[in-house]
């Protein structure tokens, strides 16, 4: 067989290159980009002999995940191409590494028959490297009796927070005890956006008993990230179904979340009140001893030596996301391998300034104000004022839904310091641009942009100096 790519000449194989171009097209119109990266593109047509099409892929995990759920479609969209019944055959390529667990994505063993897939949980997210501290001992305690004693006293145990908080590192801590005390026992972990797009597919190529089947056999249920099904009416209903069905079966479930249940607005009523029925803990910021002591175990895995004092040092100059703090210890152990000097404070200072240094305001009601009133064109008095205009009614709400969603303000708070407003309508807002971030794409990411602005480059938002002269 020949190689379609070194021999682009060749009529035959570039005639090949040409519809599996127009397959991976329409798959695009279909899938989500990150699942194209991931499992599409990487595939490579190296031949055909008569009607089958040979596809090269690059690990067993890629190969397994494509038979599964995308050859009838790779063979459906091949064959209107080249204008008759095509079947292929998926070959993996010898060199290529295994893909290994990583922390967001849904690792599933080998498996060809239809059955429950194992979720392999990443080995690095454990309890006992879980720093436990005031800010989240509820939640590590909810997880670790989830772990021992699955479908027990806590079912669901729900978990929110804001991003960086360690609640993926809780849910594959999860799993890990659990197959380490009952390796048999059945752990699915999904994130709900994964969930989301497997239930579409399921849909689409008339799997779904199969998807069912699979999903229904978990005994231990993981669903990270549950915001991310907001506004998909049908995933929603898919998923209180399956918590009804898992919950008789006396399953464990566990969620997480980037905000509590009772404010997961556009959500199905009845979905929600199961959620808000469970054990619900939050996960907040860690303190400064927490935050030291993160540092130091995340430290010791790598092999790193940190001294107490760099170690203070870096969890003082990053505060917000247990995520950067781990970037800051990656960065200052690489400068310090090139520069071939140790860890200590004269060599860590600067890279804190450089990096770090930026001077980050608290987000607090009056930045708020001032980064959407800039972006609307709107004053911060017609912000908090009584205007019933449409544009400056809408940044008001704007405003209210990020103090709420960054800063977790009380209703009542909020409402003091836009104007002495009542704490229902700052929560109709909320509601509001919940509900229209749900429906309008464009909108969510204008509110994200504007979140951006506020927590990462309020710089933006002073105001621009006066001219000199
Ligand atoms: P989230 O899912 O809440 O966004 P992650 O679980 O992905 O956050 O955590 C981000 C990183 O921070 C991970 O590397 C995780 O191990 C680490 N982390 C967060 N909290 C802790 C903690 N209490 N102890 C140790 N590591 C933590
Ligand atoms: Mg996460």
């Amino acid at each position: 067989m020949k190689d379609l790519f070194s021999t682009p000449d060749d009529t035959e194989v570039s005639a090949l290159s040409r519809h599996w171009n127009a397959v991976i097209e329409r798959l695009g119109n279909e899938y989500d980009e990150r699942w194209m990266l991931r499992f599409v593109r990487p595939l490579r047509p190296t031949g055909q002999d008569g009607d089958t099409v040979t596809i090269d892929v690059p690990s067993q995990f890629t190969l397994d995940w494509v038979r599964n759920r995308l050859q009838d479609t790779i063979e459906q969209f091949l064959s209107d191409e080249i204008g008759r019944p095509i079947s292929i055959e998926l070959r993996k390529i010898q060199a290529a590494r295994e893909t290994v667990a990583s922390t967001e994505s849904v690792v599933i063993t080998p498996q060809t028959s239809v059955g429950p897939a194992l979720f392999v949980p990443n080995p690095i997210y454990r309890f006992d490297n879980f720093v436990v501290g005031q800010s989240n001992r509820m939640a590590h305690g909810g997880a670790s009796a989830v772990a021992h004693d699955p479908g027990g006293q806590f079912n669901p145990l729900v978990i929110y927070g804001r991003s960086g908080m360690g609640k993926t590192h809780l849910l594959h801590a999860i799993a890990n005890e659990v197959r380490k005390r009952e390796p048999n026992v059945r752990v699915e972990y999904l994130t709900a956006q994964v969930f989301a797009e497997e239930f579409v597919i399921a849909l689409q190529t008339n799997k779904i008993d199969a998807f069912r089947r699979r999903i229904r056999s978990a005994e231990v249920w993981l669903v990270d990230d549950i915001q991310m099904v907001l506004g998909k009416d049908k995933t929603q209903e898919e998923i209180f179904h399956t918590f009804n069905y898992l919950q008789q079966s006396g399953r464990q479930m566990v969620f997480t979340a980037d905000r509590p249940p009772s404010e997961l607005f556009v959500m199905n009523d009845r979905l929600r009140s199961r959620l808000e029925a469970g054990l619900v803990t939050d996960i907040r910021l860690p303190d400064t001893e927490t935050r030291i002591a993160i540092l130091k175990t995340k430290a010791e895995s790598k092999g790193i030596e940190l001294s107490f004092e760099v170690a203070l040092a870096i969890a003082e100059a990053v505060q917000d996301d247990v995520r950067h703090l781990e970037g800051a210890l990656t960065t200052v152990s690489v400068e310090a391998s090139l520069s071939g000097q140790p860890i200590s404070l004269e060599l860590v200072q600067p890279i804190l300034a450089r990096n770090y240094a930026r001077v980050r305001p608290k987000p607090n009601m009056s930045l708020i104000i001032s980064v959407v009133g800039r972006a609307e064109d709107i004053t911060p008095e017609e912000i908090v004022g009584d205007s019933r205009r449409a544009p400056i009614v809408m940044a008001r709400h704007i405003s209210m839904y990020i103090q709420r969603r960054i800063t977790g303000d009380s209703w009542k708070h909020i409402g003091k310091q836009f104007g002495g407003r009542d704490h229902t309508s700052v929560l109709h807002a909320v509601q509001k641009i919940d509900a229209m971030i749900a429906a309008d794409p464009a909108f969510a990411a204008k509110v994200a942009w504007l979140t951006d602005l506020v927590t990462e480059g309020p710089e933006l938002a002073r105001p621009v100096p006066a001219p000199r002269g």
